[in-house]
């Protein structure tokens, strides 16, 4: 007798990467459940742009991104204000993708995704606890003692993920001995430009600043980074904390600072894994920070995660989820379209975070004036990365069912 299955795709986890991997695979004309622990799906924080892949796989998915972030202009200067390197994107692409890199507020991407679902397409306070494949289905077992049958399974659930360790065993986090502490406002702050993005390095602290667009109001993000061991309690006052980190920045920091409410500060210390070579076994495979979680200096783990989503929908088109030998061929190209593209990206965003915070004084000296005075930053941050991460928009073609 034939297996009944509860849906086509099952997903766990309400992330960026499940809620895309959800909405691109009901594109490709799969039914979808995604399982989330949490009593909503709901962002752990509130800071996030995107890069031009993102905002294309989303219009893909049916995602509005009309005004979803403000166009930002991205400049890496040093503290003093010195320009090291600007981000260069095509204007092409900044026109064809509603500004390019844009800065927003986490929230409203988890708005937009959710409005875009099928109805029914998540199911709250589901928490995975094991999942075994059968060969022609995934078995899901959940906390409760229920279970469920997929076709495909897809294990969206972040950077402790429970599927990674079934499918790979166990990945320790890699612990940057950083962290980032954030936050937003709306105030009107004199000296900030709008559309802009301006990182900032002195010799030991980032000091950034972000336009974000939220709602039809313009607004501004803001973040300062520096080492910080992971057995070092945090901070008590994280304002206080974060003023003394951006004393010297030149520019409206401090006063962006200032201006936050007690409420939208945040912290976070920055952790990712080493990459691993393969996802998919099987009719398994995993998105996301599941795959690869990577630091914010990358300004890309979220798009990457909801990439991932299109390129998963994008093989599983048009494929007969009761074929086995198909489905494990289709889990497999998209790894092979994704793992070295997210790896160096992982990779890139923990050298930068080791260049610019863990370089023992005197070679600070020396760092800073190679990059105060020669193109490296240029080349490497300003025309390299960003090249690399719009090549992406020709690997992902027009659509999920064009592929
Ligand atoms: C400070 C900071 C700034 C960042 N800035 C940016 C940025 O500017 N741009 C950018 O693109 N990215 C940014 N990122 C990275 C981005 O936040 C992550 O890469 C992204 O959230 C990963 O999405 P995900 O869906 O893979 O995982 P998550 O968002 O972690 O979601 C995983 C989900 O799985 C659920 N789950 C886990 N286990 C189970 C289980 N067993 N059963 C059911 N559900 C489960 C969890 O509850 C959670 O909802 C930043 C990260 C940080 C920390």
């Amino acid at each position: 007798m034939a297996v009944q299955m509860n849906t086509d795709v099952a997903i766990i986890g309400g992330g960026p990467a499940g809620m895309a991997t959800a909405l691109a695979c009901t594109v490709a004309g799969h039914r979808v459940k995604i399982l989330e622990r949490a009593g909503e799906a709901r962002p752990a924080g509130n800071i996030l742009n995107l890069w031009p892949p993102a905002i294309h796989a989303l219009s893909s998915m049916g995602v509005d991104v009309t005004s979803l972030g403000a166009p930002c202009l991205t400049t890496f200067r040093n503290a003093k204000g010195k320009l090291r390197a600007t981000v260069n994107l095509p204007q092409k692409i900044i026109d064809e993708y509603h500004g390019g890199f844009i800065g927003l507020l986490r929230p409203d991407l988890y708005r937009r995704m959710l409005k875009a679902l099928p109805a029914d397409a998540i199911e709250l306070n589901s928490s995975v606890e094991s999942t075994v494949d059968h060969g022609d289905h995934v078995e899901i077992k959940l906390q409760g003692g229920r279970s469920m049958r997929a076709r495909v399974l897809i294990g969206a659930d972040g950077i402790g993920s429970m599927v990674r360790s079934e499918l790979w065993g166990s990945t320790p986090r890699r612990n940057h001995n950083l962290h980032i502490i954030g936050g937003f406002s709306f105030a009107e702050v004199p000296g900030l430009i709008p559309n802009e993005c301006v990182i900032s390095h002195n010799r030991y602290v980032q000091g950034t600043y972000s336009t974000i667009l939220s709602n039809g109001r313009v607004g501004f993000q803001w973040w300062v980074l520096q080492a910080w061991t992971d057995e070092k309690p945090a901070p008590e006052d994280l304002r206080a904390h974060a003023l003394s980190l951006a004393d010297g920045f030149e520019g409206s920091l401090s006063a962006l600072i200032k201006a936050t409410a007690d409420d939208a500060f945040q912290r976070w210390p920055i952790r990712d894994h080493i990459p691993i070579p393969h996802w998919s076994k099987g009719r398994i495979t995993l998105a996301g920070d599941a795959a690869h979680a990577t630091s914010p200096y990358a300004a890309y783990g979220a798009g990457m995660s909801i990439c991932d989503g299109y390129f998963i929908a994008q093989r599983l088109h048009k494929v007969d989820l009761t074929d086995t030998e198909a489905v494990t061929r289709a889990l497999k190209e998209y790894e092979a379209l994704r793992v070295q593209h997210t790896t160096d990206q992982v990779q890139g965003a923990h050298f930068l975070g080791r260049l610019f915070h863990h370089v023992p004084f005197p070679f600070t000296l020396f760092r800073d004036a190679v990059l105060d005075y020669t193109p490296f930053l240029q080349q490497q941050a300003g025309d390299k990365n960003p090249a690399e991460i719009v090549e992406q928009l020709d690997v992902m073609g027009p659509g999920i069912t064009q592929g």
